[in-house]
């Protein structure tokens, strides 16, 4: 049976933090960094006690460099460094050193020595009840293929001896896979997963910066771990990451993250290898996702003077009134099967956000076929459930925290109307128009960099979402980087757009909106240039394009004059791919805060990112405008 461990070298803090945060996730075995323990402020002794108070074995000390294959004088001394290791793991309560392949300029290029070498050390080890386990570094000397460590633990051939497979050294190299199903499982001293972006870079770099747990990253984790359990081997299987990233966020989400990427590892295992399923994992089995059948609810939280602001441009926008809420101060927009939930609360959670962020979006509603197993999923991942403050005989709805403490609502899907919608709400009258927006197109999440992998891994594993690769788009003040994730169904789409610092616009929405949240939401329609003059006469104001942006489309493309001219006048983005054609255009932001954009396909399936650095430009130009006013006027 797999079991699960962390290197306290993933985590950020203190060794006592990385130890509890660990405990509290759910691990019960944790490998020690050496480094963690020369900064720890006590003895070795006291980690060991620590531990063992919270249920966690310590599984290995790792690592020792640049031992084997070394000229005669740094034998010696290499030997004698070992000894001060095992009384380091005597006090520590460990039973495992863990050595990496040699990087020295010193280092000899012998297999036969180094296995010599380890031979000696497992035979020093075995009077001390310890054993050996040797590494493959990717960037290592000579030894830097999984191969060739394994060449030189069979040559050595000692019973306390195997071989630490690590899947970032070994994918990073580009070895095969497969092969390492053969190794005797009792020929395995541990097994280590980290995966990476599939970015060129130099092993050591890609290692030391860019290391993230399995699902974060492009790598075959999958494959890797599907050979492992062919071994037979039942053991720790380790996470061992670096990434300044990681160790600079809180040590309780390292963790817990930690443990949801194994669990969802041991999850796709059991699917692929169903007849090893029980030799996989004893974690508990997580419930399967269920089936999305979209957003059913959009919510805003809004007051004072803006509330008034927000409403014309719903209105504009084609949302028409419908219902408002039994007991609360809250109203529901809908055109289509498109809800908008406008949150006007003087207390509870909207209005706390509200007091933090201001107007913006404060949770959306996905609706599922079977909303009590996404729940039961979401807390087998160590998600907590909230629910909302509500009235007699309202609905409950469940949630969990999204991005920033916004909440992410689990509805039951619907063939008609949803039952929330009836029980909370009484009808105004008005019934809804059809409307000339048809369908939510995606949703934007803008988070800081340090947090990007944890929502990429919340989303995959929590509602099994795909992803796409990374693209780097332009800014006037700098680049971000956006990732599009979304459900297997294909009717959630979010980009995650990553600030990092700056002034990029997606920093500012950070500055401003006090954090990460939802900055963008686009609606498609099928009659882009019909809606943009209704909405313009109903008072929406729309992002103004650059003159220059239609020159340029005018020599790129034979569009038709009139079209152009048409474009140009309402400040319509047109892109064409090899399958068809797109236009779209986007609301002034409100705030600095969100925009709408309003897209219209034509057999066209991409996102028009090429018209992304002229939309964030207009943007800028839009902000610093306002600022500029704002500090020649006040307000
Ligand atoms: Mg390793």
């Amino acid at each position: 049976m797999l079991s699960w461990s962390i290197a306290t070298v993933t985590m950020g803090g203190t060794l006592e933090t990385k130890l509890s945060s660990a405990a509290r996730a759910g691990f019960r075995a944790v490998e020690i960094f050496e480094n963690d323990l020369t900064f720890f402020n006590g003895k070795a002794r006291d980690v060991r006690t620590m531990a063992e108070d919270l249920g966690i074995s310590i599984i290995a000390l790792q690592p020792m460099r640049d031992f084997e294959a070394m000229p005669e004088a740094i034998r010696a001394r290499n030997f004698e460094r070992a000894q001060r290791k095992f009384d380091l793991m005597d006090e520590l309560g460990t039973s495992m050193l863990s050595l990496c392949s040699n990087v020295s300029p010193d280092v000899i290029n012998d297999p036969q020595r180094a296995a010599a070498d380890l031979a000696a050390l497992a035979d020093l080890a075995a009077q001390r009840g310890f054993r050996i386990g040797y590494e493959a570094l990717a960037w290592g000397r000579y030894v830097h293929d999984w191969m060739q460590a394994w060449d030189i633990v069979r040559i050595a051939d000692r019973p306390n001896l195997g071989i630490v497979l690590d899947s970032f050294h070994a994918i990073q190299r580009g070895n095969p896979l497969p092969p390492m199903a053969k190794i005797p499982a009792d020929k395995i001293a541990l097994v280590q997963v980290a995966d990476a972006p599939n970015i060129l870079m130099d092993a050591m770099s890609l290692s030391r910066h860019h290391r993230c747990f399995p699902g974060q990253g492009d790598y075959d984790i999958q494959g890797f771990l599907e050979a492992i359990v062919q071994t037979g081997y039942s053991g720790p299987v380790s996470l061992e990451i670096f990434n300044e990233q990681f160790r600079g966020a809180p040590a309780s989400i390292i963790a817990r993250d930690g443990m949801r990427s194994l669990q969802v590892c041991a999850e796709k295992l059991q699917a692929a290898m169903p007849d090893k399923a029980p030799s996989i994992s004893a974690s508990v089995t997580l419930p399967k996702p269920s089936k999305i059948g979209g957003v059913e609810f959009i919510e805003f939280v809004t007051g004072g003077g803006d509330a008034p602001r927000l409403t014309q441009i719903l209105l504009g926008l084609g949302f028409t009134r419908v219902a408002k809420h039994k007991s609360k101060n809250v109203e529901l927009y809908r055109q289509n099967d498109l809800n908008i939930v406008l949150n006007l609360e003087q207390d509870g959670f909207a209005h706390s956000f509200y007091l933090v962020h201001g107007t913006s979006i404060c949770a959306i509603a996905l609706a599922f076929d079977d909303p009590k197993r996404a729940l039961e999923r979401a807390n087998a991942l160590g998600e907590t459930t909230y629910f909302g403050r509500m009235g007699p005989g309202e609905a409950t709805i469940p949630a969990v925290r999204g991005v920033e403490n916004s909440l992410i609502y689990f509805l039951p899907k619907h063939d008609g109307k949803a039952t929330i919608w009836e029980q909370d709400f009484v009808a105004t009258g008005d019934q809804a128009p059809e409307g000339p927006l048809k369908h939510l197109d995606h949703f934007s999440n803008v988070v800081r960099r340090s947090e990007f992998l944890s929502w990429l891994l919340f989303y995959k594993t929590v509602f099994a979402f795909e992803n796409e690769p990374q693209v780097e788009l332009a800014d006037p003040y700098g680049a971000f980087f956006s990732r599009l994730i979304g459900s297997a169904e294909g009717n959630v789409r979010i980009p995650l757009n990553i600030g990092d610092g700056g002034s990029t616009g997606v920093s500012r929405f950070i500055d401003t909106f006090g954090g990460g949240g939802i900055q963008q939401i686009a609606f498609s329609t099928d009659d882009l240039f019909g809606f943009v003059k209704k909405a313009r006469a109903a008072g929406v104001e729309f992002l103004a394009i650059p003159e220059n942006y239609y020159d340029d489309l005018e020599s790129r493309y034979d569009l038709a004059p009139e079209l152009l001219a048409q474009m140009r006048e309402l400040n319509i983005l047109y892109d064409r791919s090899e399958t068809g054609e797109f236009f779209q255009i986007y609301t002034a932001t409100f705030d600095d805060r969100f925009f709408f954009e309003i897209l219209e396909r034509r057999n066209y399936t991409l996102y028009g990112a090429a018209n992304t650095p002229v939309r964030l430009a207009a943007q800028t130009h839009m902000q610093d405008v306002a600022r500029q006013e704002r500090a020649m006027f006040g307000g």
